[in-house]
């Protein structure tokens, strides 16, 4: 398992982390050995957007290890007394709810705090307006909450919430269905909003935890995709994982069965992890477009060349660490053959000779 460091934070989180929002209706013995087996093979963050039932699972399996594991609660998903979901605006019961979290887990803090499911300006409003922002920023100061975050769906007010300075992690849906304006409702701005949004985040220190990696399964399936073609389990985690900010991927489970499919990842091989296949769908919207994915492996000079092409895109957008990265990296752009090898590996059509050229001269001259 590969850990990232949360930017604002000493937190290492496990990439591959899970989701548990469907988690709910699996009886609670099985939940239960769901996140024991998660734990045992590393996985160490997870999304608390779920059930009333999932809560004292949960607990009784992170019992004696909580501080090894890093748990993202929604100040706005509430439950009802069947313990089903619900999306909330009314303070008192976010408040009441959060309490009841924290008893029902068995602990006195979240990592994590986060505003839930903010798609709309005038939601985020709503917010701040009946005190849950104040209210998050408070249980911080007393250490209840460690981090503040949020999820959204939608690029434009996701930058309104970071504008706030008060954020330490994004939850982002992401997927190659949504950042290639192939989704629907939740994939929302087009690729160059949604790709600007992930790399201020990664410039300013905000991690992000990712949603919806698989598009709600369809990407899994030729029939429901909609490139017409399926994508495997690795690959949607891989592309996600990829994304600049990006901490951790939270595919949902709800069974042992789903839990052991996601696993595999862990043993994947780079071919089966390789997503370059999305170059043929996506060629009329990102042609010419670095999408990080290293298929144009392997460089005889030894360049990686995902990385170098993630870090100057990065830099460009203002980001010094990744600027910083990039001047450690013990094989750097000045070292490209122009061999040609990785244009004609590429399948989103980079001109990568070109771009090695323009990479070294813009980190010479910084
Ligand atoms: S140049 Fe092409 S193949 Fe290589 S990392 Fe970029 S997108 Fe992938
Ligand atoms: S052109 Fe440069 S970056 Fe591309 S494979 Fe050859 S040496 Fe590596």
């Amino acid at each position: 398992m590969e850990y990232r460091k949360l930017p604002h934070g000493s937190e290492k989180i496990s990439v591959l982390g899970l989701g548990l929002g469907g988690i709910g209706k699996t009886p609670t013995s099985e939940i239960e050995a769901i996140i024991r087996k998660a734990l045992d093979h590393g996985i160490n963050f997870f999304d608390l957007c779920t059930a009333g039932a999932t809560y004292a699972p949960l607990g009784r399996a992170i019992a004696g290890k909580r501080e090894q594991v890093y748990l993202q609660m929604h100040f706005g998903a509430v439950y009802d007394e069947n313990g089903e979901y619900g999306w909330c605006r009314d303070f008192d019961t976010i408040q009441k709810t959060f309490l009841w979290e924290l008893e029902t887990l068995g602990t006195d803090y979240a990592d994590f705090g986060f505003l839930h499911c903010v798609d709309e300006n005038e939601d985020f409003d709503k917010l701040v307006e009946i005190g849950v922002l104040d209210y998050l920023k408070e249980l911080k100061e007393q250490g209840i909450v460690r981090h503040l975050g949020f999820s959204s769906h939608t690029p434009s007010v996701a930058n309104r919430i970071l504008d706030t300075g008060l954020m330490d992690m994004m939850m982002f849906s992401i997927n190659p269905a949504y950042d290639f304006e192939k989704g629907d409702d939740y994939g929302i701005g087009s690729v160059k909003e949604r790709f600007e949004l992930f790399r201020r985040c990664a410039g300013e220190g905000v991690g992000i935890s990712v949603m919806k990696p698989f598009f709600a399964g369809q990407l899994l399936s030729a029939e429901h995709s909609p490139f017409g073609q399926a994508l495997s389990h690795s690959q949607c985690l891989q592309y996600a994982i990829d994304r600049p900010g990006v901490l951790t991927v939270l595919p949902g489970v709800q069974t042992m069965e789903h839990l052991d499919q996601v696993l595999k990842f862990l043993n994947a091989t780079d071919e089966e992890k390789d997503y370059s296949v999305i170059g043929g769908f996506t060629a009329d919207i990102i042609s010419g477009t670095c999408v990080y994915c290293n298929h144009c492996q392997p460089c005889p000079a030894g360049i990686d060349i995902g990385l170098v092409n993630k870090y100057y895109d990065l830099a460009q957008a203002g980001d010094d660490i990744a600027a910083n990265h990039y001047t450690k990296l013990s094989v750097k752009a000045n070292a490209c053959l122009q061999c040609g090898h990785c244009e004609s590996r590429c399948p989103f059509g980079v001109k990568q000779m070109e771009r090695m050229i323009s990479i070294d001269g813009y980190f010479s001259a910084i």
